[in-house]
């Protein structure tokens, strides 16, 4: 649908999401957030669990979850202005032996920081686009930390500011409950790797970007390929004309919504429920289908609804709604468009004339784009202030202790992936290389800010 052009002035925007939150806990913005702790340093959880499913969600986490070491007093009790100015001088002393990445959901305060802001993917070519570089301090999530560390060369190292930074989504599917799963799939279709008369495997496993190395290792292992949000399309091409099937994970939402877009019926997609025998699912139902959907999400996307789209619609007649394909299929469907973060981004640069844009993606990221693109009107479609809470440990405090950890000589939270998952993960990976995207993959933003 075509977005009526309105007459917009250009308006200063503060990009900070964590201004917002701080106002609405202390009562100066009448707007919600959805979890109040936001609003607190982030030192003050370290001693509890990081990250693992649902740790966004205040529901179960995995006993064995790391937790991030206690943070020195002097980055606790710095303000704000301290640490920028530490931070600042760290990197001027480190020069070209630090590359610091920001994800595009990375609050404002860091991504200030960031001599590239991207999504996971672009960042770790980033990281790859730097040998020189001795360290690359990531500020994202831990899935994207090993993701550099797969890229990247073996003498640099990869450091997650805060080890608490996880995906919540990525920790859905566990490396112990995907071996499981495929065994019972090797029930019911046999040989795994045997092809049939049409040169097709039963079952090709296909992994989002947004998950552990460890999983990206299985897939690499039983000849099955990474994703990112931008080509998945592409890549279930690629693994359909290699298998009968695929197993799609941890994400059901961007699982479901490519294949569907592709003409898979939906009576072909059974969820895989790993609490379950054969995933909740009965023998005909996995022999017929498609693509198995493993039962995970995203809790930030997952938010998105298509009353909020109604109610943007009937706020702004004429607005282009645009959602990540993360969301609900529902919620795509009621969307004029979806795409990546990329994607998103793009469609907003190339917008010509002042339009109202509703977004359905992470908050810090629109809040950003709508600070750059004062012309427009932008806003999340989610009037809740949700935050990707795991990636919002990130906080200059800690970037302030690994750069000068770094400037004296010590490597701080180093994440390494094991010899014998990165060697699969490659493959995983480099195959999405080859399976030809529809267009060049997108480099990170070199950060001007
Ligand atoms: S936004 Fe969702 S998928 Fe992305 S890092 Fe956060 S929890 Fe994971």
């Amino acid at each position: 649908m075509a977005a009526t052009l309105l007459t917009i002035e250009p308006r200063p925007i503060d990009p900070s999401v964590d201004h917002e939150i701080q106002a609405i806990v202390a009562g100066a913005s009448t707007a919600e957030t959805c979890n109040t702790d936001l609003a607190a340093a982030p030192w003050a959880f370290d001693d509890r669990p990081g990250y693992g499913p649902g740790s966004s969600m205040g529901d179960v986490i995995p006993t064995g979850s790391p937790r991030q070491g206690e943070l020195p007093s002097e980055y606790r009790e710095a303000s704000a202005e301290e640490l920028d100015a530490r931070i600042v001088a760290a990197k001027r002393t480190l020069g070209d032996r630090v590359v610091v990445l920001g994800h595009f959901y990375q609050r404002e305060e860091v991504i200030a920081h960031a001599d590239y802001v991207g999504d996971s993917f672009q960042l770790a070519n980033a990281a790859k686009a730097h040998p020189e570089a001795e360290a690359i301090v990531f500020c994202g999530v831990h899935f994207m930390a090993e993701t550099a560390d797969l890229l990247s060369g073996p003498d640099q190292a990869v450091i997650l500011p805060n080890l608490a930074a996880g995906c919540s989504m990525a920790d859905m599917a566990d490396i112990d409950q995907v071996e499981e799963a495929w065994e019972q799939l090797a029930e019911i279709y046999g040989d795994m790797d045997a092809v049939d008369a049409e040169g097709l495997v039963p079952v090709i496993p296909v992994t989002y970007m947004n998950s552990s190395a460890a999983i990206k290792g299985f897939v690499g292992r039983h000849g099955g390929i990474v994703c990112t949000s931008s080509n998945a399309r592409t890549v279930l091409e690629w693994a359909f004309e290699r298998g009968r099937r695929v197993l799609f994970f941890p994400d059901q939402h961007l699982g479901r919504n490519t294949a569907k877009a592709m003409g898979v019926p939906l009576a072909q997609m059974p969820m895989w429920n790993p609490r379950k025998p054969l995933g909740g699912n009965d023998v005909q139902a996995l022999e017929d289908s498609r693509v198995i959907l493993w039962h995970g999400f995203c809790s930030v996307h997952r938010r998105f609804s298509v009353d909020q789209i109604a109610k943007a619609r009937a706020d702004y007649p004429g607005v282009r709604v645009i959602v990540h394909p993360e969301c609900p299929m529902d919620v795509v469907d009621a969307a004029d468009e979806s795409g990546s973060t990329d994607y998103i981004r793009k469609a907003i640069e190339a917008a010509t004339e002042p339009t109202v844009f509703a977004i359905g993606t992470e908050v810090n990221l629109v809040q950003r784009l709508a600070a750059e693109h004062p012309q427009h009107t932008i806003f999340c479609l989610d009037p809740v202030v949700c935050p990707c809470s795991t990636m919002y440990r990130i906080h200059p405090g800690y970037m302030a202790w690994v750069l000068e950890g770094l400037v004296e000589g010590r490597v701080l939270n180093r994440i390494t992936v094991p010899g014998d998952v990165a060697e699969p993960a490659r493959v995983a990976l480099e195959r999405m290389l080859a399976a030809k995207p529809p267009e060049a993959p997108a480099a990170a933003w070199e950060n001007a800010s």
